[in-house]
């Protein structure tokens, strides 16, 4: 038996989700193919194992300023949002394993060199996003050609550096730095 319809939706993450529901009420029928057993994507919450609660693994953090539909979707589905506590201190680990605590907002306990070298790689970035010809050619064709680790590198990015740039690329982008363009 054929089984026929309008619009065959590739995965199903956000984007695909939000694709078949706008095609649904459009009104046209929908198949939407997912590869993995869930759906989600890079959206993903686990039970913790010691049972006390959840744990986000993927998309976590959401506002209701420059993220409205998103929002919506949290009222309109009852989920209660809670505000990211920026008091205390953040524990991070190395890649060699050493841990280190440090205030929310500061820097991890680096030397003071590789503490300079990852604020000056911040500024760079953050410049470089704000600036409205990264956007524009021939800037944005350049950028695009390479990697973003090649730019943090190009940028004068030490080993921690480095290291600290992935780290930001994977929690933000949920890719490593160099499968995504310095663009992006
Ligand atoms: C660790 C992490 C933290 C993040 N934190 C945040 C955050 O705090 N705030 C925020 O706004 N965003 C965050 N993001 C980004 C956010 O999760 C993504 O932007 C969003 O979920 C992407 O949705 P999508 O539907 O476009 O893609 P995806 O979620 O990648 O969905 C694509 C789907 O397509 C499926 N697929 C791919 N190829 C095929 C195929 N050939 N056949 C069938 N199925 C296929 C995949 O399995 C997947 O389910 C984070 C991402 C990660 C990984």
């Amino acid at each position: 038996m054929q089984a026929m319809v309008d619009v065959l939706v590739v995965g199903a993450g956000l984007s695909g989700l939000q694709a078949a529901v706008d095609l649904f009420e459009a009104g046209l029928s929908v198949l939407v193919l997912e590869a993995r057993n869930r759906v989600g994507g890079k959206t993903c919450s686990v039970q913790r194992r010691d049972g006390k609660g959840i744990q986000e693994v993927g998309a976590t953090w959401l506002n209701d300023t420059n993220q409205s539909h998103i929002w919506r979707y949290c009222e309109r589905s009852g989920l209660t949002p809670v505000v990211q506590n920026i008091n205390g201190s953040i524990a991070s680990e190395d890649s060699d394993g050493k841990c280190h605590l440090f205030p929310f907002g500061e820097m991890p306990m680096f030397e003071k060199s590789e503490v300079d070298n990852i604020i000056s790689l911040r500024d760079m970035v953050e410049a470089a996003s704000l600036d409205q010809e990264t956007f524009k050619r021939p800037k944005r064709a350049r950028l695009n050609s390479i990697t973003f680790e090649d730019w943090c590198r190009d940028a004068g990015a030490g080993p921690r550096a480095l290291q600290t740039a992935k780290l930001w690329c994977r929690g933000t982008l949920g890719q490593d730095a160099d499968e995504v363009s310095a663009l992006a």
